[in-house]
């Protein structure tokens, strides 16, 4: 049972967690679109904030490099001229802090003009101080220029005499030749863009649920959630690469200007940013026809990648906080208590019908095999029911009675108002007994005792009636044989003294009553003793039983012949006179004398006896009474010479 419950238990909390699943995965789904859709959106404002950006520091160098002041010092270098260069650009650079260094530079690479613009106020660097930068690329960049195109350099880590400045200083140059009157290029105008700004902007411009990267053209960061992942080729971490971290993410990044992917549960989304189309979705758009670049600007391709971990586009799930994980508990608590009560109601239910159906074979095989027979009856007495050992009593089957007898069609004629007498108790829902004898198939009959009773569930009309039989011919066999052994002489089978005084009393108070005449013999073989001592016992009890079966013979029905003991023998007469019992004394007195008893030696033997006569009378008012006158008469005939009636 417990197991059973635990078994349950498990199985629906799978199907709830299965369920549950389901649905949070179907959630997840939405999270991570809604992951998307922000990545999607913040990934359009970071363009369009490296755009302005690059936009607004090409536009300074093409205003820079045509005001007057710059050119006219390029074209006509004088103190005069180069004074003025200097102030346009100490005040450019004390307005646009952004610019680390903006220089003119001859076309023989030697600084012309260099600010420095790294301290509080920018500072105009001594003419001992300048140095040739021929070698430099974004001076042999700027040489190749036509004259209206800017050259933008990568964004990199700035270098001071060959080492890489710390703290690290991410740069772009932007170059743009400064034209003489005749719109050739004469020397090189140099903005040194300060990016650290910039990307702290980019990196701003993200939800904090998210990780935004910059990625260049090589998979190197250029920005980074972690630092120490930036600058890898600078830096000499050639290994820390966006192809390293996600190969497969890189291969499909090759592919593709925009896109997304899911690794490892990690969203990630990713756009190119090509610098040759900065106009692009900023308020410039105007410019777009007065810019130009030199070919190395298809180079500069950054790459936006934004990145949330399973944990950062989950962060907001209703599934993360507190209450949905205590109203989770109680749910799986809920599916047990449902799942433990539902097994014990069931378990019970299942016991109470296991129990009810055994009880019910157990009533059934009590009514089948019961050792007594059973009769169940409708309330007109037809059989509805019985069970194996009626059947067995009476020899028929079941089909022979069922809906087709009734009980009193069963019972033999002399038992029919028996029957009747049970079926109208039944029909008045009473209890009823009685002895009947009941018709067997082959014709026999039996004695049964019956016992009806009935049932009619509160209401006046009868439901059913139940009758137990019991097949008591046996016990009546020795009912009687006990009766007969109670009552009965048994070597002569005649009524014995106690019996007959049961008769003799009955039957006197109805001669009482009726007032009709009753009689006795008092009746003694003469000189038994002798028969006895001459032929044997044997022959003496060979005598007495002739003598009784004679008697019987003579006397009528309704007379009581009884042994009183030894050869001593009394014959109550109902309705016999004095007169007529004399008669019939001496009758009886003159058979026995003719009886012959034969011997087992071929001989005869014969005997004669002595009879007392007395009758009711006024003197003689008791059975006791007319007794003893029978008795004293009786020895007057043995006194007066035997074989005598007195
Ligand atoms: P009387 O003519 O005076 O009656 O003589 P009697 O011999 O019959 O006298 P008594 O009444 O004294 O004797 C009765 C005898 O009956 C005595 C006994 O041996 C014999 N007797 C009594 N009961 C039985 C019995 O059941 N079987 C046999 N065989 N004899 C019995
Ligand atoms: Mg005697
Ligand atoms: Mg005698």
């Amino acid at each position: 049972m417990l197991k059973q419950i635990v078994y349950r238990s498990l199985l629906f909390c799978a199907l709830l967690t299965a369920i549950l699943w389901l649905a949070k995965s179907y959630y997840d789904s939405d999270l991570k679109e809604e992951a998307f859709a922000r990545h999607k959106q913040t990934i359009q404002s970071a363009r369009t904030l490296l755009h302005e950006h690059m936009l607004r520091t090409t536009q300074d160098i093409q205003q820079l490099s045509r005001f007057n002041a710059i050119r006219n010092f390029v074209i006509s270098p004088s103190s005069e001229t180069k004074e003025q260069a200097q102030h346009i650009l100490l005040e450019t650079a004390r307005v646009f802090s952004q610019y680390d260094q903006l220089r003119i530079i001859a076309f023989d690479g030697q600084e012309l003009i260099r600010i420095d613009n790294q301290g509080a106020e920018p500072e105009l660097v001594a003419t001992e101080k300048l140095q040739n930068k021929l070698t430099r690329y974004y001076v042999q960049e700027g040489l190749q220029l036509n004259p209206n195109e800017i050259y933008i350099s990568p964004l990199d880590l700035n270098k001071e005499h060959g080492l890489i400045q710390t703290p690290y200083k991410p740069m772009v140059r932007i170059v743009s030749p400064i034209l003489n009157n005749e719109g050739m290029p004469t020397a090189l105008l140099v903005l040194n863009y300060k990016a650290a700004g910039l990307l702290n902007q980019f990196r701003n411009a993200f939800s904090k649920l998210d990780r935004a990267m910059l990625v260049n053209r090589d998979g190197f960061w250029l920005s980074n959630h972690f630092k120490e992942n930036e600058w890898g080729w600078e830096l000499n971490n050639t290994h820390l690469t966006l192809r390293n971290w996600h190969p497969n993410l890189w291969e499909q990044m090759q592919n593709n200007e925009v896109g997304s992917a899911v690794i490892n549960d990690e969203l990630f989304s990713y756009q190119n940013i090509h610098l040759a189309n900065m106009y692009e979705g900023t308020s410039h758009g105007r410019y777009k026809d007065s810019l130009s670049f030199n070919s190395d600007i298809v180079d500069r391709v950054w790459t936006i990648l934004v990145q949330s971990s399973k944990e950062q586009w989950q962060a907001g799930a209703v599934y993360k906080s507190y209450w949905f994980k205590v109203l989770l508990v109680a749910l799986y608590v809920i599916v047990i208590a449902l799942v433990y009560s539902l097994s014990i109601h069931r378990y019970q239910h299942k016991e109470n019908l296991r129990l009810e159906r055994l009880q019910l074979a157990n009533f059934r095989d009590l009514y089948e095999n019961a050792p007594i027979g059973y009769i169940t009856l409708a309330a007109d007495g037809m059989i509805t029911n019985v069970n194996k050992m009626l059947l067995s009593y009476l020899g028929y089957k079941r089909e022979d009675l069922v809906a087709k007898v009734n009980l009193k069609d069963l019972v033999v004629k002399d038992s029919e108002s028996q029957a009747h007498d049970l079926l109208n108790a039944l029909s008045e829902a009473r209890t009823k007994q009685h002895r009947l004898l009941m018709k067997c198939k082959n014709g026999d009959t039996i004695v049964v005792s019956c016992n009806l009773t009935s049932r009619t569930d509160g209401i006046p009309t009868l439901e059913v009636g139940r009758c137990s039989v019991l097949d008591v011919s046996e016990q009546v066999k020795l009912e009687n044989r006990l009766q007969h052994l109670a009552h009965n002489d048994p070597l002569t089978g005649l009524a014995n003294r106690r019996y007959f005084d049961e008769f003799a009393t009955h039957e006197f108070v109805k001669a009482q009553r009726h007032k009709s005449p009753i009689s006795i013999l008092a009746m003694d073989i003469d000189h038994f003793k002798k028969i006895n001592d001459t032929y044997g016992h044997d022959v003496g009890d060979d005598i007495l039983k002739s003598l009784a079966n004679t008697c019987e013979g003579v006397i009528r029905s309704t007379d009581i012949m009884a042994r009183f003991g030894g050869e001593e023998f009394v014959i109550l007469m109902p309705d016999i006179d004095y007169d007529d019992a004399v008669i019939k004394a001496n009758e009886i007195r003159e058979t026995l004398a003719a009886l012959k008893t034969p011997l087992s030696n071929g001989g005869i033997v014969q005997f004669t006896i002595s009879i007392g006569v007395a009758a009711y009378s006024a003197e003689l008012d008791t059975i006791d009474k007319i007794l003893k006158s029978a008795d004293m008469a009786l020895y007057k005939a043995k006194e007066s010479g035997r074989n005598k009636v007195c």
